[in-house]
């Protein structure tokens, strides 16, 4: 039981996604006062729904240290939980088929070989035996990355949680946070129905409805909500073997990742959905975004470019569809860290389609901001006010955030 159950909070989370946790946990781990407040259940958000890939390659550098640190903290969890993490280490294949991804991925395994990511080009005959789907005549190009992993964002989550508590952290569950209180320019607590939780500060880690918050000390955060989808097919362990690699597909604006014996693919559509946030459920439990039709509308628009690489794509049972947000901002890249206008406040949110992958890095930068520590990376790229002034809940705004997902090269 920790010492301080009802006494004031150095610092107080909002939101238990994979975030949230993952900043309890660094905070925790520093011996730093952190109350965790989640309206619902732990991870029961937009991670639950995650594909959870954790491809360490990125397009934007800057994102790559955030995504080692999530390895190096799922390696320190395993020394402090009591499951072992079940990490999927089945590398990922990037595939090219045209010049343009071509010249794109000799830049992203240049980008690998700055930052110590293994990768290797391989030839059509291994691509045949790792991906038996797969049908190699166009490809051109293609890198494997076999220190690649997938694993279940909801059992990653859970595990931050379970460890913060061991390091003297308090998780409240189905506690909603009503408001912010302010006092002149510095954030004093927030409010619950049964009152006012006093601490120094707040960390706005509630994802899609991050803004609904933060809005109410005036801040407008650069995220919006934006759909991701995936579908996952029947079993077939020949087809689909449990050991296949990632395979980013970007001449199909796709991913495929195993599942069990059948295939979890994604697609991006080529006008992605936005939503505003005061219009989301608190709970998203049977939500559905946007028309229901829409899982078979874009198998049918965008499955014919999946189907020239992956030819018996149209005979394929599909068992289920799932549907989330993301927060995207307008130019894919998070928002992490306070304003000098408004001290005690801070937020770590605008994930772009890879909270979960750099869930380690951005609570490790939190916990460093927080406790006087020169953050280990760059976090100027994160800056909450980048894009000066903005309505992050007009449709003008929110387009363009989800014209950042449509653009959207990988994963
Ligand atoms: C279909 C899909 C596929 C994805 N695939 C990947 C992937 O392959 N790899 C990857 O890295 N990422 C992926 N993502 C993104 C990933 O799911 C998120 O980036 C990640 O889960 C981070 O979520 P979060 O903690 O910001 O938000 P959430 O998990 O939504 O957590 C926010 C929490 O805040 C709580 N909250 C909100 N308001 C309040 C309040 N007022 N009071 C108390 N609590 C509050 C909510 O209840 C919620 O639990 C995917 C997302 C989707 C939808």
């Amino acid at each position: 039981m920790n010492s301080f159950q009802n006494g004031k909070s150095e610092v107080v989370v909002i939101g238990a996604g994979t975030i949230g946790c993952a900043i309890t946990y660094y905070l925790a781990k520093k011996s730093v006062k952190v109350r965790l407040l989640e309206r619902n259940t732990i991870g029961s958000g937009n991670t639950s729904l995650a594909a959870s890939l954790l491809t360490k390659i990125r397009s934007k550098p800057d994102i790559i240290p955030l995504v080692q640190e999530t390895y190096h903290a799922m390696d320190s969890l395993n020394d402090e939980i009591e499951n072992k993490l079940d990490i999927q280490m089945v590398g990922s294949l990037h595939l090219a088929a045209s010049d343009k991804s071509v010249e794109d991925l000799d830049q992203l395994t240049s980008i690998a070989d700055d930052f110590n990511i293994s990768h290797s080009y391989i030839s059509k005959s291994e691509m045949q035996a790792m991906v038996p789907w797969l049908k190699t005549d166009e490809i051109i190009k293609a890198s494997f990355m076999p220190d690649d992993a997938f694993m279940d964002a909801y059992v990653l989550t859970n595990a931050f949680a379970e460890a913060a508590r061991k390091h003297g952290a308090v998780i409240q569950q189905y506690t909603n946070i009503e408001g912010l209180v302010q006092e002149g320019d510095c954030i004093k607590g927030v409010k619950t129905k049964d009152g006012i939780i006093e601490c120094d500060y707040v960390v706005d880690a509630a994802g899609a409805w991050s803004n609904l918050l933060s809005l109410q000390v005036g801040i407008g955060l650069p995220v919006t909500p934006v759909r991701s989808n995936y579908w996952i097919t029947s079993a077939n362990p020949q087809l689909f073997p449990a050991t296949q690699p990632i395979v980013i597909l970007p001449d199909a604006s796709a991913y495929t990742r195993p599942e069990s014996g059948a295939l979890l693919f994604g697609l991006r559509e080529s006008k992605s959905v936005h939503f505003n946030p005061e219009k989301l459920p608190s709970d998203l439990t049977g939500y559905v975004f946007g028309d229901p039709e829409d899982r078979w509308n874009i198998l049918l628009e965008q499955g014919e470019r999946l189907q020239r690489f992956f030819p018996k794509f149209d005979e394929i049972e599909i068992a289920h569809y799932i549907a989330g947000v993301s927060t995207y901002t307008p130019d894919g890249m998070f928002v992490l860290g306070g304003l000098p206008q408004i001290k005690g406040f801070l937020a770590a949110t605008g994930c772009s389609g890879a909270g979960v992958a750099v869930s380690g890095g951005m609570g490790r930068i939190i916990s460093e901001i927080i406790t006087g520590t020169n953050p280990y990376c760059d976090i100027n790229p994160f800056k909450i006010d980048r894009f000066g002034a903005l309505n992050p809940l007009s449709e003008e705004f929110r387009q363009r955030c989800a014209d950042a997902r449509s653009h959207k090269k990988s994963g």
